[in-house]
């Protein structure tokens, strides 16, 4: 991977932040887009842009034949079966809500179980919290190794035949642990549960295969992989999602509407209720064919590098602890700098054109499994390299001698 002609196709990242030229560490949070991305959507604005599904005329056709010329690049992306299996939402938290409002609220009745992580971000957990809620069921909790890895022991012990949903992360957003997503799909099955994955953190780094891992549903975020705010994917067994009702009702998902009954369109239209998000899944395509032309098994193998070289040279650092285990990680490191508060440290940071991410990172019971308040996190994506790296390392030095001055 040749890293400076990637980056040159960022243009956001061509500039200086307080001096400095900028130094992006985190895409976790949400990446940056190129110019490929960019040029899609305006294009799609300037020459194509109609409502889909409806328009007899020229530019609706365009219009829906983009839209779903992207829910394609979406399902081989994903390897699913077919079209039907993808729903576009606005990211990986409404497509975890759309399963736990439509798929387990029926599901669950009282004394039934929904397996779950501490490690989760808040968006595949309070959506269980709720429907243990509606429903009586019992939310039960895989617990972590000390390095915050999953073993399938735990997995083994906590999933019984009263489990009717597991519902774990791939990738966490603070570890940067890979979860064992095929082996706890087999023994959620084995229990006769559904798998659902939150690949919010993965899908941006990684070869994902939904039938290789054989889940059932599976959630993405197009902000995080190369793509615009507000678009991401469910994917969903047909078998699943064909007895699925709809949640939001309106424009678009129906198929006849008389004044007191109505029937819904097939899938997957019948569960994107409303005009949909259509420059948005331009641009998602538009990602994915970016991300694809440099090979998600290359992003992988450099991130994977890059994460070793940034946890082994952070690690080195007198007084900073960084969380999650040593190896088999991607590309992010979270930590601590001894005393100094995290929002101090990227205070610092960016003051020298560095942007890390201060706080609880969406998992406030992981933070106080680490027994933290908060962490800071640099988080690496394509268009980072070792040089980015060692711009942290002295920023972090400069900041452990500033607050070491000022404490005295
Ligand atoms: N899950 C994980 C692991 C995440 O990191 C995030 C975002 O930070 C989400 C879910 C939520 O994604 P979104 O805000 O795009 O819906």
């Amino acid at each position: 991977m040749n890293i400076q002609a990637i980056r040159e196709q960022f243009p956001i990242l061509n500039q200086e932040i307080n001096g400095h030229p900028l130094v992006y560490l985190d895409s976790a949070a949400t990446s940056q887009k190129p110019r490929s991305v960019l040029d899609a959507m305006k294009r799609y604005y300037e020459l194509d842009n109609a409502n889909v599904h409806r328009g007899v005329h020229t530019l609706g056709s365009r219009a829906t034949d983009a839209y779903e010329g992207a829910r394609e690049k979406v399902a081989k992306l994903l390897n699913a079966a077919s079209t039907d299996e993808i729903i576009f939402t606005r990211g990986t938290t409404t497509a975890l809500n759309l399963v736990a409002s439509s798929y387990a609220r029926s599901a669950c009745s009282e004394g039934d179980e929904i397996v779950i992580t501490p490690m989760e971000h808040h968006s595949n957990l309070i959506p269980w919290q709720q429907v243990a809620k509606a429903t009586g069921a019992t939310l039960k909790y895989i617990p972590l190794q000390p390095d915050g890895t999953i073993s399938i022991a735990d997995v083994e012990a906590t999933i019984t035949p009263r489990t009717k949903v597991v519902s774990v992360m791939y990738v966490s957003n603070v570890l940067g642990v890979i979860n064992p997503i095929r082996e706890i799909t087999q023994i959620a099955h084995r229990n006769g549960a559904v798998m659902v994955v939150d690949g919010a953190q993965s899908t941006p780094h990684m070869k994902v295969d939904v039938r290789d891992l054989d889940c059932d549903f599976y959630a993405l975020s197009g902000h995080k992989m190369c793509g615009p705010t507000g678009i991401g994917a469910l994917y969903g067994k047909k078998s699943l999602l064909s007895k699925m009702e709809p949640i939001e009702f309106g424009g678009e998902m129906i198929d006849h509407v008389d004044l007191y009954e109505s029937t819904w369109k097939d899938l997957p239209w019948r569960f994107e209720g409303g005009t949909p998000i259509i420059a948005g899944a331009v641009g998602l395509g538009a990602a994915i064919d970016f991300l694809q032309e440099v090979g998600l098994d290359e992003i992988d193998q450099h991130e994977k590098r890059l994460a070793e070289y940034a946890y082994t040279r952070l690690s080195q650092l007198e007084g900073l602890t960084a969380y999650g285990p040593a190896h088999n990680r991607v590309g992010l490191v979270t930590f601590n700098l001894e005393d100094v508060h995290p929002h101090d440290v990227a205070t610092v940071l960016d003051s020298k054109g560095i942007a890390v991410r201060a706080g609880h990172h969406c998992c406030q019971p992981l933070m106080r499994w680490l027994n933290v308040s908060a962490t800071a996190r640099a988080s690496f994506y394509l268009y980072n390299d070792e040089a980015d790296v060692d711009r942290l390392v002295e920023g972090l030095l400069q900041t452990r001698e500033f607050f070491g001055h000022a404490i005295g």
